[in-house]
């Protein structure tokens, strides 16, 4: 059997940065991946450019069922600046600001370079990478106080503290189809249901045609909640872009729900050029065109049109348009009823809501409260952020401090 002090289970963007600061308390370090490469979704994230960090975040950008305090508590123990140091100037990463939305990539827009020096840093520190590794169980040996962990091959391995950082269930044709979440369900730990996070969502496009590839920056209002403008995307299947991603929840939640409680189809209203509808009434009210000429100038061609499919004034001089008619066309511009259907699932979602409670985590630690030698961190936890790099500052900053905790305790 082999031992380490500390094993990490998963080799992810958390398990990583868990792993490296584990190792450099001098402990023996032994991660455990169950794919035959460390990072895949590092590797994948961003359209492959990796949004590493937002710029300035807000306990606002995330999401959790637990109370935002304990995650506040967390987030304190690593700024993003200091967090966007460690990867400028401990790990060699040189880092661009992207200004017009706020994100900090790599320099050379390859996540590939990101999850490299991640790998690199580990191995250096004299930790250790298996892959191939498939944990299917964790027991503790209550005499000894050891943990043992088994692995899909037969395969045991015995340490005094263990750090999960098994990820979500999104994308599960990759190594994230939950089966760390079974493993910590056996050990006893509670987790609340999971449902997938930032994926797009399917429905008819408005008008008659198949709108798929047309984008542009819109607001979106859901739960009362009004996004600033932020790109939304017609797919194959219905919508997506950040707009959409980030509202999903909403729509993934209720339907999960929908047969059990008695909760309200949630709404998701569309400003399509992110204008007021006094704007719009000045448009129309001194407009030279018709009303599709005028609409045109500020919504793509093609969404004109297919908004205005079932428009008897469409091609009226638009100064001309009754109030009634303003109105109505107006609501279609500023407050449209997005028609979803459904959502694409986990098998496209960036990441996971729900998870393991902040509640059942003693947050100066990252370790459970159950038992002060297991600790948490990344995405297995019931906290997910929006588009923009507020994901992986997650699980840099709970992997961080798990790493360090686990460290400490294995002195
Ligand atoms: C397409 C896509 C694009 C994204 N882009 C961004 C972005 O640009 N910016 C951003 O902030 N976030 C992005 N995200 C979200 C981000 O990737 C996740 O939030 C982050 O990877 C979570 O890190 P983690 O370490 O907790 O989990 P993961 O990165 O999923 O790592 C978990 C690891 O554990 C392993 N594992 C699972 N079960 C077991 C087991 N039983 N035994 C052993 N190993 C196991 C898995 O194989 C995996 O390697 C994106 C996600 C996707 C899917």
């Amino acid at each position: 059997m082999k031992s380490a002090d500390i094993i990490v289970v998963g080799a992810g963007a958390a398990g990583l940065t868990a792993a490296i600061y584990a190792a450099s308390s001098g402990s023996r370090v032994l991660v455990l991946e169950r794919t035959d490469k460390a990072g895949k979704k590092i590797l994948m994230s961003g359209g492959t450019r990796c949004n590493v960090l937002p710029v300035v975040m807000s306990l606002s950008d995330y999401h959790t069922d637990s109370s935002p305090n304990l995650l506040r508590r967390i987030f304190k123990s690593w700024s993003v600046a200091a967090c966007k140091d460690w990867f400028q100037h401990d790990l060699g990463l040189p880092l661009a600001c992207e200004a017009d939305t706020n994100k900090w990539f790599p320099v050379s827009n390859q996540a590939r370079d990101v999850r490299d020096v991640l790998v690199n840093k580990l191995i250096s520190t004299g930790a250790q990478i298996l892959y191939n590794k498939h944990v299917t169980a964790l027991k503790k040996d209550e005499q000894t106080q050891n943990w043992f962990i088994s692995t899909e091959d037969g395969l045991k391995y015995s340490t005094h503290a263990v750090i999960w950082a098994s990820g979500g269930l999104s994308v599960p044709t990759i190594g994230t189809d939950g089966s760390g979440h079974r493993v910590l369900k056996e050990t006893g730990i509670s987790i609340t249901p999971t449902y997938p996070a930032l994926t797009p969502l399917t429905g008819p496009h408005p008008g008659t045609d198949n709108l798929a590839g047309i984008s542009l920056n819109v607001k979106l209002t859901a739960a009362a909640n009004a996004s600033s403008r932020e790109g939304f995307l017609f797919t194959h299947k219905g919508f997506s872009g950040p707009a959409v991603l980030d509202a999903s929840h909403h729509v993934t939640r209720y339907v999960q729900q929908e047969n059990t409680t008695a909760s309200q189809k949630p709404e998701l209203s569309v400003n399509w050029s992110g204008d007021s509808e006094q704007v719009w009434i000045t448009r129309f009210a001194t407009g030279k065109g018709t009303v599709r000429s005028v609409i045109r100038d500020y919504l793509p061609n093609r969404l004109t049109d297919a908004l205005l499919s079932d428009e008897p004034i469409a091609d009226k001089r638009a100064a001309e348009c009754s109030r009634t008619d303003r109105t109505r066309l107006i609501q279609k511009l500023t407050r449209f009823t997005l028609p979803w259907t459904g959502h694409e699932g986990y098998r496209k979602a960036e990441v996971t809501g729900g998870g393991v409670p902040l509640e059942s985590i003693d947050t100066a630690t990252m370790a459970h409260k159950q038992d002060p030698s297991l600790f948490l961190c990344g995405e297995i936890i019931d906290v997910f952020g929006r588009i923009g790099g507020f994901n992986f500052y997650w699980a840099w900053v709970s992997g961080r401090l798990a790493g360090l905790s686990a460290g400490r305790l294995s002195r």
